[in-house]
């Protein structure tokens, strides 16, 4: 049996990397998927669904805007009167030293991963509170539980998704909406491509595991807490890193 089947999981972040692959899985588990990303960029995600006999709709959205947020979500309610699941994944990296890191990309990485998380949730919250069911999910990083030199802003931006689940876990559990994290760690997606070849390969022998995550690997953790399995767990940070950091 599909453990989605009907449920409308609005993902930001769909165009690429794991967002991609967490609206491909939860799709064939039966959700209505609302892809999100910037421009037409996900349409692509939606075109791989539609392909595989999955449910999703393309839409435009930047998190770092509340009126694009708020139309996907007006969208959303008026094609299908519900959203059971957000998952924030969209996130950038501006990766600097302290001591040369320029104030805008201190704002655009909080505004980014940490606001745009904050604008998404206002944006669903009283639709899952009368509804009395809802789950919200949000892609922080190993980075944000360790640190990472270079990476302050990426961290404290991180760190902060680690509280906000927290504290509106506890706030809105009476409601029935479980708020929950997933924490990867090193995924080879766009935005670790920087990452040489080499160094790929020095990470990989670090890595208990033995190698870098992929996309599925964060898709397989996202699809379990959207579940009716995940249903007593909230609040929680799970950590898919093959062992990077215990
Ligand atoms: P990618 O760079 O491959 O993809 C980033 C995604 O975020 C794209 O779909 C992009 O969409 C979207 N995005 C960026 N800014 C905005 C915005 N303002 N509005 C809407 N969408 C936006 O990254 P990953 O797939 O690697 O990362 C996904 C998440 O996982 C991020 O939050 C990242 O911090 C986190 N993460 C990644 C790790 C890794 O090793 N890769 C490790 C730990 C956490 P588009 O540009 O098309 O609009």
């Amino acid at each position: 049996m599909l453990k989605l089947e009907g449920r409308v999981a609005l993902v930001t972040g769909a165009s690429r990397g794991i967002g991609r692959a967490i609206a491909v899985r939860l799709a064939a588990q039966g959700a209505v998927v609302i892809a999100g990303a910037r421009g037409t960029n996900a349409q692509a995600t939606v075109d791989e669904i539609a392909a595989a006999g999955g449910r999703a709709t393309a839409h435009a959205l930047d998190i770092t805007d509340a009126a694009s947020v708020e139309a996907v979500v007006a969208a959303t309610l008026a094609a299908h009167q519900r959203i059971d699941i957000l998952v924030n994944n969209a996130g950038i990296a501006k990766d600097q030293l302290m001591l040369r890191m320029k104030r805008d990309d201190w704002d655009a990485v909080l505004n980014t991963n940490l606001t745009g998380a904050y604008t998404c949730v206002q944006a669903v919250l009283k639709t899952m509170v009368k509804q009395r069911a809802g789950r919200i999910i949000s892609i922080t990083s190993v980075v944000g539980q360790a640190g990472n030199a270079g990476q302050v802003n990426y961290a404290a931006s991180k760190a902060g998704l680690i509280g906000f689940t927290k504290a509106l876990a506890l706030e809105v559990a009476s409601r029935g909406i479980t708020v929950n994290a997933v924490a990867p760690g090193l995924i080879d997606t766009d935005m670790t491509k920087g990452i040489s070849e080499g160094a790929h390969e020095e990470w990989a022998a670090k890595i208990p595991l033995k190698r870098l995550g992929t996309p599925d690997d964060i898709a397989s953790a996202v699809t379990f807490l959207a579940s009716d399995e995940a249903s007593y767990i909230t609040g929680q940070v799970l950590a898919v890193n093959g062992g990077m950091y215990l």
